[in-house]
Formats: structure tokens, sequence, C-alpha cells
């Protein structure tokens, strides 16, 4: 049997970066099938399913099989525990290692039944660095969990990610009419427009909402009355009434009449979601009783899969981290610890003994 270091190793070095996840999938499968005796269930949009029988809560399990760019011909290294690319792609740690830890821990499930385990819900998601298609796209019917964990949080194992924004994206065209600097009658200017409109967006921002300009572009020349400005934002919070407040006080805005004409999008791409307290000190306890360490949480201005199946009302998923570090740079890492502990932790949490919510008894 493979460990879960060189398994991850194998794995890195299939191409998946998103929308061309198709080798990683009949990898997946193959792996079932060959090594856990399991049928793998891929569904039309590439996400796999594979589910097991067992005893006591089922447990929901999942990871993302695609990376982001630079993610082509990837070449591991490991050294000194520490496994790093050769420095021109990315690693695909994220999220690779909660991948090959699933698995790992999958085949030494179904190859030792001396301990009673509990039923299973694997599924690993395609596209999720894209808005999480393939998780919107999921059918949740077939789940039998209840309570399930992703690792694709930032930070140790041990790090519940307690509450994830929802957030959402606008595109603003301010449309006037450029003209020469020296006939400036003859223009409709667009910066007027523009600076009045970013210093009401800038006002909404508040403690409780994040709402940010980050890009803008507009003019031609500099002999001439700018007649366009485009600009990209984000709206994000973790609470939705101050995120749905945020979002129609900036259509109001938007539907103000100014000098020019205003073109505009609001397009929500995830909800957000909070645990409560009392949800955060169950899963403490489980991974610290677990992995007999001290298990911390945070906020997180990041977005998982967790996001989407925290949607699912019978479904808890608790996001955590995956021990990596640097995600989406070529300096990505991850360590031989990190692996080892995300495969111990879920081989404790499928072992029936383990109770694994505040139902189950
Ligand atoms: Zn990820």
């Amino acid at each position: 049997m493979q460990s879960v270091t060189e398994l991850f190793m194998d794995l890195v070095q299939i191409d998946s970066v998103s929308g061309e996840e198709e080798e990683m999938i009949q990898e997946i499968v193959r792996f079932s099938k060959q090594n856990c005796d399991l049928e793998a269930n891929v569904d039309s949009h590439g996400n796999v399913t594979i589910q097991t029988d067992g005893t006591g809560e089922a447990l929901f399990l999942c990871a993302h099989l695609d990376t982001v760019e630079p993610g082509r011909g990837i070449i591991p290294e490991l050294k000194d525990g520490i496994i790093r690319s050769t420095g021109n792609t990315i690693l695909g740690a994220d999220d690779k290692g909660a991948v090959a830890a699933i698995l790992v821990a999958l085949q030494h499930i179904t190859t030792n039944s001396k301990i009673k385990w509990r039923p299973l819900d694997i599924v690993f998601t395609v596209s999720e660095e894209e808005e999480c298609k393939g998780a919107k796209g999921y059918d949740t019917s077939a789940l039998r969990a209840k309570t399930g964990i992703i690792f694709d949080g930032t930070g140790p194992i041990e790090t519940i990610m307690s509450a994830s924004p929802y957030y959402a994206r606008f595109d603003i065209e301010i449309q006037g009419k450029s003209a020469h600097a020296g006939y400036p009658e003859k223009a409709t200017a667009a910066l007027p427009t523009f600076l009045s409109l970013a210093t009401e967006i800038k006002k909404l921002r508040s403690n409780d909402l994040l709402i940010n300009i980050g890009k803008i572009s507009g003019g031609n020349a500099r002999n001439t009355v700018m007649g366009k400005i485009i600009m990209h934002g984000e709206v994000r919070s973790f609470d939705l009434a101050t995120f749905q407040n945020g979002l129609s006080t900036l259509q109001a805005l938007l539907d103000t009449p100014y000098a020019c004409e205003i073109i505009s999008e609001i397009v929500i791409e995830n909800p957000g979601y909070s645990h409560t307290e009392d949800e955060i000190d169950s899963m403490t306890k489980i991974i610290d009783s677990a992995l007999n360490t001290t298990t911390t949480h945070k906020k997180s201005f990041g977005v998982s899969d967790a996001n989407i199946f925290n949607q699912s009302p019978n479904l808890n998923v608790y996001n955590l981290g995956d021990g990596s570090k640097h995600a989406h740079t070529t300096r990505e890492e991850t360590s031989v610890y990190a692996l080892e502990r995300m495969q111990e932790l879920i081989l404790k949490l499928a072992d029936s003994s383990t109770k694994i919510s505040q139902e189950e008894r």
C-alpha cells in the first residue's frame, strides 16, 4: 500500500487545472476500483462520488480535484519532510493533499475489517477554483451524512474555518463621450461621475461589509477628455442581511441618474456560512481528542466547497486547514506531517466509536 506522501507525489503529477480534470477523475475511479473494490460514480459535471457501508452515522468527506495555473507539468520535490514544486508551477497541495489523504484512508478502511467503520459519503468535486462550479452542480440527494469535513482552508489541520462570507462581484461601466481636451464642451466627461459614484460606494463599507473597487480603467490618451471608465469590485459579508442590504444599497446608487449613463452588473458568486458556537465547540472537542491537540478556529475570507454544501439543509460541513502554505503561488508547499495528520484525522472520524456530531450517541 502506498503511503499518503507517495500517493500525493503521484497525484500532483497528473495535470488537472480547472475544467480539465478528466485524467484525475479516471485516476480516482481506477484507485477506488483496484485498491478499494468500490465503484465510483461520476456525474455529468465530473464530480466523483464514492460511498461505503458501515455502522453509525455517515460522514461526508470532500476535496476538489482541480488546481489553479500555473499547474501543468508539476514536478514535486521532497526534502527534509517538506514538499515543493521545482519552482515554475504551483504544487497542487490545494487540494490534492486532501485527495491523497482521503484515498489512502479509504484503502485502509476497506482492507481493515477489525474496526467498525462508519458509512462514508466521499465527494471529489471539479472546478472548485472557478466559483465552486462542480459543487454548485452536485446533487446531494443521495448523501446520507449530516456532518462533513473538507480540508481546504489555510493553517494547520486543527484549524476550523468558523465562517466564510457571502460574496458578490460587480462591474460598472460609466458611459460618457470623449472629446479633444481643447473642446471639453463637446465631451460628456466620465470622471466626475466616477468620482461621485466611487465616493458613495466607499461610504457603504463598514466593519461588517467589505466593499472594494479593486480595478479601474479608462481613457485613451493624455489629450482627451475621458469618455468611459470601467470599474470592477466586490462585496463580502459574513452576515446575510448585511450582505443583501449592501447589495440593494449599491444597486440603488447605480440606479441614481448621473451625467453619464451607467451600465452595471452585480453577480452573487457564492453564499456564505457561519457555524454556531455550539457547533464549533463540539467539532473542536472531536478534533482535540482525535489528534490529541488544541484546535483553533477563525473566520476565513476564503471560499470553499463548504460554502455550497452548507446550503443543503441537512448537511453541516466544516472546512479545516490543509496544512499547506502559500497556496496559489509557485512557492506553495506542504509537509509529510500535514498529509499524515489529515489521514490520521480521517481514520479517527471514520471509526464509528468516535462521536462526530452532537446528535450521535
Ligand atoms: Zn482549494
